[in-house]
């Protein structure tokens, strides 16, 4: 079955493109530019979902501006900043197209692109995501961290996390809705977008700097998100703990073990105060990253029973009634 033939409902737009915007004020008007120069050449329907994730500069009144000059651009704006994830989710509930692309608004996700990872659904994927050929203009340190955690993260989850790739894909309706249904909170997105399934293809890119602005992922935020994706999808990190106590326990063993012949044949000498120390060091030192494990888990256990709301919306600007009705909707006007 062709993708396109699973969800005919009448008044879906083709494509939807989802957007999240954190204090993207000087993007925003060439983000605009390039995508509505793609919008036509879908060759049908398409809608911009721009989430405005509580950015605290222009960027709401620009959205705003653009989605009274565009109809086929919505705004949909948090109460305040709930994170990329957060906006991500949003998005993809607000998106009604049959397919659905997710990209940054910064353009280091090139809006040409889209009809490369159209075609490639046209042909039956039902994810298509991008990935960087080069990383360019990033630091090295940036450039060989990310490409140690791909290669640590795939070793250690049993689904195929595609390497040197982040949340710029097309994924189908079916995939979205799939995606909308989890009920989780902790929202990984490029590993659950892997651990659907379906038929998944890669589109190669190269991956530009950002055309203006600092990036918001700091190195903590960067770190933060990669501990989460490894969390989120493994529970390998427990057994690394597990598999930390067996080692110490066994090396406890077999030095009392030693002790005790020494003490037997050649007599027992006290010295090795370093060796002591070196021990207790040792010893603090894995169970606090012991506990630190456990307590990862244990914090994110937390966040899933408080059942709190993903995000907040404050305002929605050309979402007509036929959007899903949203609990999480809280409306007023823009700011
Ligand atoms: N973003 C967001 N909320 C945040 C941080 C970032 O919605 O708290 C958006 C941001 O506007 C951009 C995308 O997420 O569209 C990626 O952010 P960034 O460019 O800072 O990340 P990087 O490209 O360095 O991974
Ligand atoms: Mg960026």
């Amino acid at each position: 079955m062709h993708p396109t033939d699973f969800d005919r409902t009448p008044g879906r737009p083709e494509l939807s493109i989802v957007i999240p915007v954190y204090n993207e004020q000087a993007n925003l008007p060439e983000l605009r530019r390039q995508v509505a120069e793609v919008l036509p050449q879908v060759g049908a329907d398409a809608e911009v979902i721009l989430v405005n994730d509580g950015s605290r500069d222009e960027s709401a009144q620009l959205i705003s501006r653009i989605c009274s000059e565009d109809s086929r651009f919505r705004g949909v704006h948090f109460s305040r900043n709930f994170g990329h994830q957060a906006a991500v989710a949003a998005g993809l509930r607000y998106a009604r197209g049959r397919a659905v692309v997710v990209m940054d608004a910064d353009l280091q996700d090139p809006p040409r692109l889209v009809l490369r990872l159209l075609e490639r659904w046209r042909e039956g994927y039902e994810v298509v995501y991008g990935r960087h050929s080069k990383r360019q203009r990033e630091g090295l340190g940036k450039r060989l961290a990310a490409y140690a955690y791909y290669r640590l993260l795939r070793r250690i989850v049993k689904e195929e996390i595609p390497a040197d790739s982040g949340d710029f894909c097309l994924m189908d309706r079916r995939v979205v809705d799939l995606l909308n249904a989890m009920p989780e909170r902790n929202r990984y997105i490029r590993g659950l977008r892997a651990w659907v399934g379906f038929r998944q293809t890669a589109v190669e890119f190269d991956r530009p700097g950002r055309f203006a602005g600092e990036a918001n992922y700091t190195f903590t935020k960067s770190l933060g998100l990669a501990i989460n994706g490894m969390v989120s999808l493994s529970k390998v990190p427990l057994r690394i703990a597990t598999y930390f106590g067996l080692m110490v326990s066994a090396t406890s063993f077999l030095l009392a073990v030693f002790f005790v012949v020494q003490k037997l044949t050649v007599g027992f000498e006290i010295r090795g105060w370093a060796s002591t120390v070196v021990i207790i060091l040792f010893l603090g030192g894995v169970q606090l990253l012991t506990i630190g494990i456990i307590g990862e888990y244990i914090s994110r256990i937390y966040d899933e029973v408080k059942q709190r709301p993903l995000y907040i919306v404050r305002a929605l600007e050309n979402v007509e009634e036929a959007a899903p009705p949203d609990p999480q909707l809280f409306d007023g006007p823009v700011r």
